[in-house]
């Protein structure tokens, strides 16, 4: 099975091709080896025949010649003789002896016959003076060839040729001799056509030869089945020679000046199965069958290749299926992918709920479907209260877990029409297409606020919190998705500015309030620039005694046009626009300068308020202030850093670490407007703070509100028991400072006391302060 296998067509067709091709070398060798065989053999029986004729004519002449002789011999040629010379009369005996020559030599012509065919034509006796004793030629026959009867007189026997108007003609002499003298010559005329039936009598017709008697004075022709009209042939006729492939022999007659030639066809030439034609014949049939093969060889090369190419197309049909299967998982898996991708492109991770992007791109096609409608569309803009202190005291995951339950409520509440967006932090984009009026958003708005009257819940734990929300609708506040966006911003801001728990509508006031913000944006840059910034200070002094203790920098800011800034106004831009940087390092340099020059006078500490955004570059921000206070000669612990509760909200190692170096270095921490941000209180603990500056809305309320008073009754003594000294702030009447020295604060500020002052104004009261000590 394996060698069939191996076996393929191509192999077949190629060793049958071989095999055919040394089958015909080998027919064509065999051929020309047997011709070259039968050629040889023919020449050598055909040699022998001619050497057989030549032999049988040899022989007919010398028994011929014998024949003769005894014939010159005989009694009647000696009686003839000898009454010849003994010149008897005819009429006497010699007549009667002729008479009887006559007769014998009659009676031997008519004997001499060989396949009753006469020897001789003729038999002359003639005397050696040339006259003619004995002619059995009739009358009619001519005289017959002269005889050398001269040379026969030295000559027993001779062969005589002689050229006649038939063609050659050969006579037998013989010398007749009488008492040993020449007397006549015996003439026999050889009959031409015994010769020719002696020399071709093993020819027939259908052979194809030539054979011809060579006299010296020329040819007899024997034999001629090859150029049947050509008369004889005493060499090769011209188209014979030419035929180069004919048989040519040659034979001397002994005895005799005879050559018998002959040319023979070879067999080959007229055997068919041995003869050129029939190899070229079979030479060219071969042609066919070869050519047949390499047609085959051809048609088996194309199936080869086209079963090559089916393979080969099978294999990349099979490769193409399986990268296809590869292909269409890959594009699955992509689709699956870039959906998953696409999905997230627009959702917010943790709610799931639409982007901010998404959600803008929502708030286009309310508008543009509000264009065709006619109606309006109502943007809410909602922020969670205080979500920051959810997320500090019951950590991320609560704040994660409040986020969802928030999107939840607002997702049952809401119709499928409408679109909930997360904005990312606590901000909520709710869009309501179609809305009636402003009446319809009002109750939209109390039901969704209504939504968080109900605890929210964290591993048992509950918690409420509320939220704000601003409104604006198109097309009246705004036409394009950002502007509607701003405008609700704005209403929020408003919303959280009265109270919080609220809503508000957008109105054309908050807009100028805007204007403003970017005004004073442009103007904050200008005025850093141009160095229009001023800091003031506001004296602390210490409750029992009335001394100055320390001065708080507060910042200070007339634009040439729009006049006072606070810094409750500017601050908080700065700090969202990231300028607050450069103001910080603007204040901490010049009073720190100028708490140094005063150290003269006092030894008072400076205050300086730092915004929590200031801290997110932690790591420069330390070693600037180190810089700084290195610079302007003032001693660490002479620095109280104001700070609000909201730093802590976002708590990371770099803050706590920069905090815990500069208390190390011997910075003062103050907690700046203690009560009105989100007081964990525990961080107090977690930070060795060495103030705490009570908010003056709690010190303002203090004398009327019994609610405010117990709240600062319960910080001093919170502050007690931390270790902590207690600034009050805004102290602006004399009770509120006899009451707080009551309770045993420490320190006290406020108008009571003084405004912030320029420095000039600060270095004078220092001084007449230093004068009424002295
Ligand atoms: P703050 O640190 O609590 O500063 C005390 C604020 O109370 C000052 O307002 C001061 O003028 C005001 N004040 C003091 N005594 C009285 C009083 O008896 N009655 C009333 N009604 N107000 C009193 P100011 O200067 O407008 O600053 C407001 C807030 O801006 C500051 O509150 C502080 O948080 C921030 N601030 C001011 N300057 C800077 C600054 O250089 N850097 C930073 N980060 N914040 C600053
Ligand atoms: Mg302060
Ligand atoms: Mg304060």
């Amino acid at each position: 099975m394996k060698l069939l296998k191996r076996i393929n067509g191509r192999t077949a067709i190629i060793v049958a091709g071989g095999l055919l091709t040394a089958y015909l070398a080998l027919i064509l060798t065999v051929t020309n080896l047997g011709q070259s065989k039968l050629e040889e053999s023919q020449r050598q029986s055909l040699s022998l025949k001619i050497r057989n004729y030549t032999d049988n004519l040899s022989f007919f002449f010398d028994v011929s010649q014998q024949n003769l002789a005894n014939l010159a011999s005989n009694q009647a040629t000696t009686t003839y003789f000898a009454n010849l010379a003994a010149g008897m009369s005819v009429k006497y005996g010699l007549g009667s002896s002729l008479f009887n020559l006559e007769q014998t030599i009659g009676g031997y012509m008519h004997s001499s016959k060989i396949d009753n065919l006469p020897i001789y034509k003729r038999v002359r006796v003639i005397g050696l003076g040339g006259t003619s004793i004995i002619d059995t030629g009739d009358g009619l026959m001519p005289p017959g060839p002269p005889v050398p009867l001269k040379e026969m007189e030295h000559h027993r026997k001779r062969i005589e040729i002689s050229k006649t108007e038939s063609g050659v003609s050969i006579n037998l002499l013989h010398t007749i001799y009488h008492q040993n003298k020449p007397v006549a010559v015996l003439v026999a005329e050889v009959n031409n056509d015994v010769l020719i039936y002696q020399l071709s009598i093993q020819e027939h017709k259908s052979s194809k030869s030539c054979l011809s008697l060579l006299t010296p004075l020329g040819g007899i022709k024997v034999w001629n089945t090859l150029t049947p009209d050509t008369p004889v042939l005493a060499s090769p006729p011209p188209a014979m020679s030419a035929n180069t492939q004919l048989i040519y022999l040659e034979k001397l007659v002994k005895g005799t000046p005879f050559k018998l030639i002959s040319w023979y066809e070879p067999v080959n030439n007229q055997d068919i199965f041995t003869s050129t034609w029939f190899i070229a014949a079979i030479s060219l049939l071969a042609v066919p069958v070869l050519a047949g093969l390499v047609f085959l060889m051809r048609v088996y090369n194309a199936n080869l290749v086209l079963q090559t190419e089916i393979a080969v197309a099978a294999e990349q049909q099979k490769s193409l299926a399986e990268k296809n299967a590869l292909l269409s998982q890959e594009v699955d898996k992509r689709r699956a992918s870039e959906m998953e991708l696409a999905f997230r492109a627009a959702h917010d991770d943790l709610t799931g709920l639409a982007n901010r992007q998404a959600g803008m791109a929502a708030l286009q096609r309310a508008i543009d479907k509000a264009n065709v409608s006619g109606n309006s569309v109502l943007v809410m803009f909602l922020d969670l209260d205080n979500f920051k202190q959810v997320n500090d005291t019951v950590g991320h995951h609560a704040g994660d877990r409040l986020l969802i339950q928030t999107s939840e409520r607002l997702q049952r509440a809401i119709r499928h029409t409408d679109t909930l967006a997360r904005f990312g932090g606590d901000e909520f984009m709710l869009i309501i297409p179609e809305l009636s009026g402003q009446d319809a958003a009002r109750v939209l708005a109390h039901g969704i606020l209504s939504l968080f009257e109900e605890p929210f819940n964290h591993d048992g734990q509950e918690f409420f919190v509320s939220t704000s929300i601003g409104m604006a609708m198109y097309p009246q506040d705004g036409d394009t998705p950002a502007n509607l966006l701003k405008k609700s911003d704005a209403a929020l801001y408003r919303a959280k500015e009265t109270g919080r728990n609220g809503y508000s509508f957008y109105d054309a006031n908050m807009n100028q309030d805007l204007q403003r913000k970017l005004a004073l944006n442009v103007r904050l840059h200008q005025a850093i620039t141009n160095d229009e910034l001023d800091v003031h200070y506001q004296p602390i002094v210490d409750l029992k005694t009335g001394q100055i203790v320390a001065a708080e920098a507060l910042m200070r800011w007339t634009d040439r046009e729009l006049g006072f800034i606070s810094p409750a106004e500017f601050i908080p831009l700065a700090e969202k626009n990231g300028l607050i940087h450069r103001l910080g390092d603007i204040v901490l340099q010049q009073a720190c300068h100028q708490a140094a020059q005063w150290q003269a006078l006092a030894p008072l500490a400076i205050a300086i308020n730092f915004s929590s955004v200031q801290f997110r570059q932690c790591e420069q921000l330390q070693q600037r202030i180190l810089q700084v206070l290195a610079e302007v000669g003032l001693p660490p612990d002479r620095l109280e850093m104001e700070v609000t509760e909201s730093i802590f909200i976002e708590q990371d190692t770099c803050l706590i670490n920069t905090l815990n170096h500069l208390k190390s270095v011997g910075v003062q921490l103050s907690i700046d407007d203690f009560g009105t941000g989100y007081s964990a209180l525990s961080y107090l603990q977690r930070f060795s703070f060495s103030k705490l500056k009570i908010d003056r809305s709690f010190i303002q309320g203090m004398t009327n509100n019994v609610a405010d008073r117990s709240l600062v009754n319960a910080m001093l003594a919170m502050a007690k028991s931390l270790d902590l000294k207690v600034v009050a702030e805004g102290i602006e009447e004399q009770p509120q400072a006899d009451y707080l020295n009551l309770l045993g604060c420490e320190y006290g500020q406020g108008y009571l006391f003084s405004r912030p002052l320029s420095a000039a104004e600060f270095t004078q009261l220092l001084q007449s302060q230093a004068l009424q000590i002295a």
